[in-house]
């Protein structure tokens, strides 16, 4: 069936046109860090700006020791894939002969595979609940598979809490190590500093398309002091203060320039966290015509880094990709089909996988960018409701507003 033709539009803000747009902190607000850095004349390795990051990223996370946590929960790595490799290292060493596997979901992004490939470990794709897109510990805990497992390694899907006290029982009953890829869920850990475990490891990314952002970076939360000394050891090459080289370790630390990014984010926090819960809100809001064009999830149940469309149809789904982008609008399937359909993880062993298979055809990243305006999700939730009718129609139900141009 064709279409009318619209008119040619000039091409969309990046903040429509790109499903994340990141915003960070501009230039004026890192010169009084960077100042530091040039009076230091220290660049790297653990200097006074991830220090001090690290210092004010615990008090938030610790609110300042009323939490009952120890004050140091945190240390930074270079990114979210090397916090989740240190802490496997730390927490479950590498893979053996016996126990060659790592049980993980399908549905996430492709660092959580290759960080337990590059610790050793072959993947074992477990398929996720379909009301948290996360693995179910109970689930784990009666594996078949158990018995070849060397690491239990679910992953926070788009920032949603993690079930942390349900993974430590299945560590506990099992004795198989847990680390949690936590990548987009630092506000669900700052919401709740409770989530923090003293058995089970969490990891976070801060990368520039994540919330809080180092541009890149990442951090591992453990209430265990020795264990993140450990960590730290681990991502300074596994050598210690005396250059005593006492365990595998790599590279893995954060630059002062990196911290410098962290620190004026953080100064922003408050600004941005309010600018991204009106934008959820302006999302919520508008949905009006739930029924018509499926259920939006958006902050605080996930990260405010996304902002996702699930289709009640794959049908539908698609329809609303195709509607998106005829109108230049930038949406994406985070976790692709799954990481069983990427070629470089085709050969993994697995489980049959419906309910992945099933969200990866449904759930749908919406523009999620920091500075999206009030009309601008009009716009969007706009385009998403031609996909609720008859396609004939679709020409009449244009809006008559025209987005804001770059
Ligand atoms: C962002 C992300 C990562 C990778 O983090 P980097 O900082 O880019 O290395 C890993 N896992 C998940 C689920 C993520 O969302």
């Amino acid at each position: 069936m064709t279409r009318p033709r619209r008119p040619a539009m000039t091409p969309l803000a990046p903040s429509l046109s790109q499903v994340q747009s990141p915003r960070l902190p501009a230039a004026e607000a890192l010169m009084p860090y960077l100042s530091r850095i040039d009076a230091n004349r220290w660049y790297s390795n653990r200097g006074e700006l991830v220090q001090r990051l690290e210092e004010r990223l615990n008090a938030l996370l610790t609110a300042g020791g009323s939490t009952g946590l120890p004050s140091t929960v945190l240390v930074t790595a270079s990114n979210g894939t090397a916090a989740i490799e240190a802490a496997i290292l730390a927490c479950a060493g590498r893979a053996t002969a016996e126990r060659p596997l790592a049980i993980i979901p399908s549905y996430t992004f492709v660092a959580t595979a290759l960080a337990v490939m590059r610790c050793g470990y072959q993947p074992y794709f477990a398929d996720v609940d379909p009301e948290t897109a996360m693995l179910d510990p109970a689930a784990v805990a009666a594996h078949p598979v158990l018995g070849k497992a060397g690491l239990i390694l679910p992953v926070a899907a788009y920032g949603r809490a993690p079930a942390m006290r349900a993974w430590e029982e299945v560590h506990a009953r099992t004795g198989i190590p847990v680390v949690v890829d936590a990548a987009p869920a630092f506000e669900a850990f700052v919401r709740d500093p409770g989530l923090v475990s003293a058995t089970v490891p969490a990891t976070l990314s801060f990368h520039a398309t994540k919330s809080f952002s180092t541009a890149e970076g990442g951090a591992v939360l453990w209430a265990d002091e020795t264990r993140l000394f450990q960590v730290v050891q681990i991502t300074c090459f596994g050598v210690t203060d005396q250059r005593l080289a006492l365990f595998e370790g790599f590279n893995g630390k954060l630059s002062e320039y990196h911290a410098a990014m962290g620190l004026a984010c953080l100064d922003e926090w408050t600004r941005r966290e309010a600018a991204y819960g009106r934008i959820a809100a302006a999302y919520r809001e508008g949905e009006g015509t739930r029924s018509e064009i499926g259920t939006l999830l958006t902050a605080p149940e996930i990260s405010a880094a996304y902002v996702l469309l699930q289709s009640p149809t794959a049908a539908a789904s698609q329809l609303a990709e195709q509607r998106l982008a005829e109108r230049g609008i930038g949406a994406r399937r985070w976790y692709g089909m799954g990481l069983h359909r990427q070629p470089a993880f085709a050969e993994a062993p697995r489980d049959a996988l419906p309910v992945t298979e099933d969200l990866t055809l449904r759930q749908l990243g919406l523009p999620a960018a920091i500075d999206l305006s009030g009309e601008d999700i009009t716009f969007v939730l706009d385009t998403l409701r031609l996909t609720g009718r008859d396609d004939t129609h679709a020409e009449d139900a244009r809006p008559e507003r025209q987005p804001r141009y770059g």
